[in-house]
């Protein structure tokens, strides 16, 4: 089958399209045909090589795929051959005690597809069954592709996580980029005051379009400052961060006390400086968030196919122009998502 893939680590340039073994049709799994994949930040951390982290080589990249089912394997049911699913990418052993209790997350072999197995940008897959989610006839699958990935990390991490409730304010580093776009809209549907901190006039446009309320340039304003002033000196009940070393001390400044500041990665750097005082003496929590469940996943698409949120797709790029995307990608200039449209 078709593929793009890398043998060493390095710059886009690694990205080769060619020829890989198709993947084989296991018990319990579908077979899928991708039709569209999507980027996400750690496609890019991946490809150039994180420490402590082996890859094998060559990988495919792409944690993000909608398609068509090719062929069921034996045992499944309620799926059939020609139906348009998207790829929840989380795979859990189902055995070991955090799967029993329901965190697939937190699963001791926990894989994400894509990081620790080979990605969507191919031609054909095969997952699971259970990660396989119809979705409505009405929706492209350029659309369906952008999905998965960035709604499922921003509902947990707000809603099951962060515990963010009606008439609480939330503030949103990197508002403008693909988690930050579904979590705008979460916290809307959710009820809460939204503040929107994004680099650039036309990314806080975007925001402003997804309903958030207070609107903060990282260039050109004091972000503490501006939340001091919209809320009385109180700041804010939830702070998202996944920006990292860049914001991480502006994040704590901008909590209320008892305040929730969330962390699902760190695209700017996983070392910040901190100041315990802020954790300890105005008694923040700092909470942890990867990924989510089937049902975390669930949640969010219910609202999309009702038309209360919906995914922003800026770019779609061609499977043999992957490369493309990722410098897209690196120059941080993205609104919303980039899918990779891999077959017609
Ligand atoms: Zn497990």
């Amino acid at each position: 089958m078709r593929a793009v893939y890398f043998e060493q680590h390095g710059g886009p340039e690694v990205l080769i399209l060619g020829e890989r073994p198709a993947p084989a049709l296991g018990p319990g799994q579908v077979r899928m045909r991708v039709r569209a994949a999507s980027l996400n930040h750690i496609d890019v951390f991946l490809r150039r090589g994180l420490p402590g982290i082996r890859l094998p080589l060559p990988h495919i990249p792409g944690c993000d795929a909608a398609g068509e089912i090719l062929e069921i394997g034996e045992g499944v049911s309620g799926l059939k051959p020609g139906d348009r699913v998207l790829m929840n990418p989380s795979l859990s052993c189902g055995k070991c005690e955090f799967c029993q209790r329901g965190d697939v997350t937190m699963c001791v072999s926990y894989k994400l597809v894509g990081e620790h197995t080979d990605g969507t940008c191919c031609d054909e897959i095969a997952l699971p069954a259970e990660n396989a989610i119809p979705f409505p006839e009405t929706m492209s699958f350029e659309t369906a592709a952008a999905l998965p990935l960035v709604f499922v990390t921003a509902w947990r991490m707000l809603i099951t996580r962060a515990r963010l409730r009606a008439g609480e304010d939330v503030l949103i580093h990197g508002a403008a980029a693909g988690v930050g776009v579904a979590c705008i809209q979460i916290a809307k549907v959710a009820g809460a005051r939204v503040f929107a901190v994004a680099s650039s006039e036309e990314k806080l446009d975007l925001c402003r379009s997804l309903g958030a309320d207070v609107l903060i340039h990282s260039e050109k304003e004091d972000v503490v400052k501006r939340v001091r002033e919209a809320t009385g000196r109180r700041g804010v009940d939830v702070v998202v961060d996944y920006v990292g070393k860049a914001t991480w001390q502006r994040s704590l400044q901008c909590a209320s006390r008892g305040g929730r500041v969330v962390t699902c990665g760190a695209t700017t750097g996983y070392n910040p400086e901190e100041d315990l005082r802020h954790i300890f003496y105005r008694q923040l929590e700092v909470i942890g968030s990867t990924m989510g469940s089937r049902n975390e996943l669930l949640a969010p698409l219910k609202l999309i196919f009702e038309g209360r949120m919906r995914p922003v797709v800026s770019a779609v790029y061609d499977l043999a122009n992957l490369a493309d995307a990722h410098r897209l990608m690196e120059a941080r200039k993205v609104l919303g998502k980039i899918v990779i449209r891999v077959s017609q």
